[in-house]
């Protein structure tokens, strides 16, 4: 249902002060291979995210991006290191300045994408950056997905609370070989 106005690249430049003045729409894919800290953060680069944005002018006369950037990306999980597809989904809300001054002086509700030059700029920094708002912290399967047994290996173990990955990991990496 949303994949027509996705089936085209988003371009990797533009001139966003222009945009917002002629409202400008535009929807389409980056690949995750393009947005360099995002691809640091997942296991597999295959795949892509949609970005829909919509460039316009706020009831205040600030010029602003609204939309949104959404993908399933392959984590690792924290519990059984296997691969893990999460959704994630970025609310863009941005309005265009030109320098700190200015970004410090907009509503609590916007936040600034700093814009010094006139002309065009690339486009997926602001998208991944974004994006990177909005990752998880920790990435699990929502089901039991390490067999209880190997944790518990002969000792007996407390009930501990399954949710703390870091205590699941320390178990596993401490489980003895003898
Ligand atoms: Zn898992």
């Amino acid at each position: 249902m949303f994949s027509a106005p996705f089936d085209k690249p988003l371009p990797r430049q533009g001139d966003p002060r222009k945009f917002a003045q002629q409202g400008v729409h535009l929807a389409g894919y980056v690949p995750v291979s393009q947005l360099p800290r995002v691809r640091d953060l997942v296991l597999e680069e295959e795949g892509q995210v949609r970005v829909d944005l919509m460039f316009g002018i706020s009831e205040e006369g600030k010029l602003v991006v609204q939309g949104s950037a959404a993908g399933d990306l392959v984590f690792t999980c924290q519990r059984c290191l296997g691969p893990v597809t999460l959704p994630v989904e970025a609310d863009i809300g941005l309005a265009l300045v030109r320098t700190e001054m200015d970004a410090k002086q907009l509503p609590r509700s916007m936040d600034p994408w700093l814009l010094p030059e006139e002309g065009n700029t690339e486009l997926f920094p602001m998208v991944e950056e974004e994006l990177l708002l909005s990752m998880p912290s920790v990435a699990f399967h929502d089901h039991p997905c390490i067999d209880e047994d190997l944790l518990s290996s002969g000792e007996p173990v407390e009930p501990e609370p399954a949710e703390n990955p870091f205590q699941v990991l320390k178990q596993l990496k401490g489980s003895p070989k003898k």
